[in-house]
C-alpha cells in the first residue's frame, strides 16, 4: 500500500520515532505577551513537562534503549538546562523548535530570520552543535523557513504531510529531507485542552487517545513504513498516558521488528540508501507556489 517502501536497517519492518515537542510554557508568553507571564495555571501546564514528564519519558527509554528526537524552542533550552541535560546525557537528539515557539506564519521576512538565527546560536551555545532537524511551531513551515533551513545546512524538516514516509524536497537553492508528519499521531486533538490560545477539545480517556496513534502504527507496520508519534511532554507525559505508553511499548518491542531512532538516524538511513542507490525517493519540488492562486 506504500508504492516505494524504503528498506530499513537490519530488516526491520518499520521505522519508529516517538518526537517530542517541549513547549512548556513558551506557548502561554507568545500567546499571551502582554500578561502570559502572570497566568500562572497555563505555566503551570507547560512546566510540567521538563519538570516532571521528561524524567520519566527518559526513564522509559533508558529502560528499554531507546534513543529519541526532542524538539525545543531555544527559550526552553535556556530555561529548563536540567532536562536538556538529561536529554542530552542519555544520547538523544534535540531539534531546532524557534526561539519562543514564534509562528512562522505570524513573523515573516527579518523578524523571523532574526528567531531562527538566535535559535540556532542558542544551540550551538548549549548543545555545543547546529541542530540536524527542525519542526516548524504548529508546524506553520513557509518558504521563507525552508529556505534558510537548506542555507544553515539542516537536513531534515519534521513539519509536512505529503506523504506516509519520509521524502525529498527539493528547492532551487538545495534539498532537504522531509520526516512526514500529521494529525492521526498529534497528542493535541485528543488531549490539549487550552482556553487560553483557543483550544478547547474534550480530553479523551488516555487509552482512547492513544488508541488511534496504535492503529496508525499497525497500517505503518503492515506496509513496511514511517511511524511517528508528535506528542508533548505536558500532554502524554502525564502518569495515566504515559503507563500505557510504555506498556505498548514493551510488548512492541517485543513482539515486533521495529526500528526506533531519533530522526537525525532514519534520515541519515534515507539518504545513504539514496546515495549508494538502492532506494529513490519520492521528490517535491518546492516552492509550491510564488503567488497568491486568487487571481
Ligand atoms: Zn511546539
Amino acid at each position: 500500500m506504500i508504492a516505494n517502501p524504503i528498506p530499513w536497517p537490519n530488516g526491520a519492518r518499520c521505522a519508529c520515532a516517538i518526537t517530542f515537542d517541549m513547549d512548556a510554557d513558551s506557548l502561554i508568553h507568545i500567546s499571551r505577551p502582554k500578561d502570559g507571564h502572570d497566568r500562572l495555571y497555563p505555566i503551570s501546564m507547560g512546566r510540567y513537562g521538563p519538570t516532571v514528564a521528561v524524567p520519566r519519558i527518559l526513564d522509559t527509554y533508558r529502560k528499554y534503549g531507546l534513543k529519541q528526537s526532542f524538539f525545543i524552542p531555544a527559550w526552553c533550552i535556556e530555561q529548563y538546562p536540567a532536562a536538556v541535560e538529561s536529554i542530552l546525557r542519555d544520547g538523544h537528539e534535540i531539534g531546532h523548535h524557534g526561539l519562543l515557539h514564534e509562528d512562522p506564519v505570524e513573523t515573516r521576512g527579518e523578524r523571523q530570520q532574526k528567531a531562527f538565527e538566535t535559535a540556532t546560536e542558542i544551540h550551538q551555545k548549549r548543545i555545543g552543535r547546529k541542530p540536524r532537524g527542525y519542526r516548524a511551531p504548529v508546524y506553520n513551515v513557509t518558504q521563507q523557513v525552508i529556505d534558510l533551513l537548506v542555507a544553515n545546512g539542516f537536513q531534515y524538516d519534521s513539519s509536512l504531510m505529503a506523504d506516509d514516509i519520509p521524502y525529498l524536497m527539493k528547492t532551487p537553492s538545495g534539498t532537504l529531507w522531509e520526516a512526514p508528519v500529521h494529525w492521526g499521531t498529534d497528542d493535541w486533538p485528543p488531549f490539549a485542552h487550552y482556553a487560553e490560545i483557543d483550544y478547547m477539545m474534550p480530553v479523551k480517556a488516555p487509552s482512547e487517545g492513544l488508541k488511534a496513534f496504535w492503529e496508525e502504527f499497525d497500517a505503518q507496520y503492515e506496509a513496511g513504513g514511517f511511524w511517528i508519534g508528535i506528542w508533548h511532554p505536558f500532554l502524554t507525559g502525564r502518569l495515566a498516558r504515559w503507563r500505557l505508553v510504555d506498556q505498548w511499548l514493551e510488548q512492541t518491542l517485543k513482539t515486533k521488528n521495529v526500528w526506533f531512532a531519533p530522526l537525525e538516524d532514519i534520515i541519515a538511513h534515507v539518504a545513504k540508501v539514496t546515495a549508494d542507490g538502492s532506494y529513490s525517493p519520492r521528490v517535491e519540488q518546492l516552492p509550491y507556489y510564488t503567488r497568491s492562486q486568487l487571481g
